[in-house]
């Protein structure tokens, strides 16, 4: 498990493709720049790593395009320490570009090979996230309620149950729509049954389902 000059150099590449693209926080770039891609992808496709695209990791899921990681990584807004439950853990990617920036992080993922993998996989790599086997759906009620959440999969409608388990003043970052494409939407708690939505754009995710597998 090599992380090498090349590889590095790839990284900054990336990181001025995404940076053409629109993304202007300095922390999202900067962690980024960090996270060694390739570690988290396939054998097959580990040359590819630092394309901004999305790639196969198994189990019919995909690794996000690292530029939508980063808008919604620069949407979800986290503070150091702050305590975020990501919906879909997928390679362990998102996780650990958010550990990157200091936050505390709670991950749930329904496919049993894909939360086995990163589970294994990034404590080695030096990140070190609560790993969970579950139905995003439910979030997790008995660790929140959470400064942040991010849903990495495609959301029919706005998973209400979650922003229950979401502080007041907490945020939300979640794909709405169908199979097609859906809308980004931070979702932002003001109160204790109230909330507020910001659209921004459209993207393509592999859809979030219910139960576990
Ligand atoms: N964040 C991941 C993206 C993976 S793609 C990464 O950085 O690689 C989305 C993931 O969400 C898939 O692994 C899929 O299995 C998972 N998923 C879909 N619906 C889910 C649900 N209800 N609960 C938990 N995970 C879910």
């Amino acid at each position: 498990m090599e992380d090498s000059y090349l590889h590095k150099g790839l990284r900054e590449k990336l990181v001025d493709e995404i940076q053409r693209k629109g993304i202007r926080d300095e922390r999202v770039l900067e962690a980024i720049r960090k996270v060694p891609r390739h570690l988290f992808m396939e054998s097959s496709f580990i040359k590819f790593a630092y394309k901004d695209q999305a790639f196969p990791i198994g189990s019919g899921q995909t690794i996000s395009q690292p530029y939508t990681v980063a808008f919604q990584t620069e949407l979800l807004d986290v503070r150091p320490h702050d305590k975020v439950l990501e919906i879909g853990t997928g390679s362990g990617y998102q996780a650990a570009v958010l550990l990157e920036m200091g936050a505390r992080i709670y991950t749930i993922e329904r496919q049993k090979e894909l939360y086995l993998k990163a589970q294994t996989l990034l404590p080695k790599l030096g990140y070190k996230p609560s790993f969970f086997y579950g139905d995003g759906y439910q979030g997790l009620p008995t660790y929140g309620p959470f400064d942040r959440i991010l849903i990495t999969a495609a959301a029919p409608a706005i998973p209400t149950t979650l922003i229950e388990q979401l502080k007041t003043g907490g945020k939300m970052v979640v794909p709405v729509g169908g199979s097609g494409s859906q809308v980004m939407t931070q979702v932002e708690k003001t109160g204790p049954d109230k909330y507020v939505t910001h659209e921004h754009g459209w993207f393509v995710f592999v859809p979030m389902l219910k139960g576990r597998e």
